[in-house]
């Protein structure tokens, strides 16, 4: 059942909170401002305060957000946005900080680059690669849930004094269920038990044909550690990208999807978006999740205010007026009133799956679903 709290209803009307709540009181109900009102209950103080009412479905209030059919104007190419997997202690995080730092000038800003969940490097024939700086499968699956693509390619991280192991079974069946591309780097090669070969016979048993076993799959050697070949491992992304042909339309209000959000002591809500069409402006009116606000700043992943984010490109966005949740997708709305309208519809909704997940409901329904 729709439901609105007294403020909403009464801000949507441009009339006074106690206003409403003096009409309900007429009814025989008392209320406070925080309370939420059946949308029947709404409709009729509405009406009798001289407002015609109409009555909108979930669908006419997510309707337009995303996916806009503007396909023919995809044109402009963009930065694959790659993703690392593996199984733990194969050398996932040594590999993203090995990456990150590949390409830091040393001297450069102290070489010290902030952490915000992802960072842009640049690979040696020029081109950008956007990495997602949160390993592990629990974020991917996550953002898979709520319908988040992020991902164009998946580098699957094997140590090669290890071999094939649980979760990389895992990472496979993810990257295969999301129809990723996946780029093997079989890391630790530093190490003098290293077995490559053996590597990739494992791969074979679960379906991963790398090259010189005669399948697509591009396979490079790595060490983390030492920082070998991972200019390689760069290009191979590189031309995978290339394969891929990744264009979309720069021009138009941003979509994203948020990587990861904090509550800061200093700035107030952050969070880390990845923008994937479109362009993110300092300004715009913007809802993620139940949350909406104002771009207030903008800053990248070099630490630096900057005015605007493409598509492919990570930033962090100020101006929230909460933090959203990891895996909520972001647009940009044309104004506040339909951010709220959109944020508060979804907060609504929030709180009833919370309510009906407290009640048992959902526990009961699986069991006879089952
Ligand atoms: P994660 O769990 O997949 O993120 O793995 P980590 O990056 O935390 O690495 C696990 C351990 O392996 C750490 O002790 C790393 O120092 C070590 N390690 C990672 N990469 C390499 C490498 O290329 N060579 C060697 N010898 N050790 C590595
Ligand atoms: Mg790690």
């Amino acid at each position: 059942p729709e439901a609105i709290t007294i403020q909403e209803l009464a801000n949507r009307m441009a009339e006074r909170a106690v206003d409403v709540i003096r009409m309900l009181m007429k009814q025989g109900a008392m209320h406070k401002i925080t309370d939420v009102i059946d949308a029947d209950t709404a409709q009729l103080i509405a009406e009798e305060l001289g407002h015609t009412v109409k009555r909108v479905a979930a669908s006419d209030v997510e309707e337009g957000l995303f996916d806009v059919a503007d396909n023919s104007t995809d044109i402009e190419p963009r930065s694959p946005v790659v993703t690392v997997m593996g199984h733990v202690d194969h050398g996932k995080t040594s590999l993203l900080d090995s990456l990150r730092h590949a390409n830091v000038v040393s001297g450069e800003a102290g070489g010290i680059t902030q952490h915000i969940g992802a960072y842009q490097v640049t690979s040696p024939d020029g081109k950008k690669i956007t990495f997602i700086d949160t390993p592990g499968h629990a974020a991917f699956t996550a953002m898979r849930a709520r319908g988040a693509k992020v991902t164009d390619v998946v580098i699957l991280v094997v140590a090669a004094d290890d071999g094939v192991m649980p979760q990389t079974i895992e990472a496979i069946n993810h990257a295969k269920a999301a129809k990723v591309p996946m780029i093997i780097a079989i890391n630790k090669i530093d190490k003098p038990d290293a077995k490559p070969e053996r590597v990739r016979t494992e791969l074979l048993q679960h379906e991963v044909q790398v090259e010189s076993m005669g399948g697509q799959v591009v396979d490079v050697e790595v060490s983390a550690k030492n920082k070998t070949n991972l200019d390689k491992l760069l290009e191979m992304i590189s031309l995978q990208a290339d394969l891929l042909d990744l264009k979309t339309n720069a021009s138009r209000p941003a979509e994203g999807t948020v990587i990861e959000a904090k509550l800061d002591r200093g700035r107030g809500p952050v969070a880390t978006v990845l923008v994937q069409r479109g362009t993110l402006r300092v300004g715009d009116i913007i809802v993620a999740g139940a949350e909406m606000g104002r771009v207030r700043a903008l800053i990248s992943d070099q630490g630096e205010t900057v005015n605007e984010a493409g598509p492919s490109v990570p930033v962090e966005v100020l101006g929230f007026n909460g933090p959203p949740e990891a895996g909520d997708r972001l647009a940009v709305v044309e104004n506040e009133a339909r951010a709220r309208q959109v944020t508060s519809y979804r907060a609504h909704q929030k709180r009833e799956n919370a309510a009906a997940s407290a009640s048992g409901m959902r526990g009961s329904l699986e069991q006879m679903m089952s």
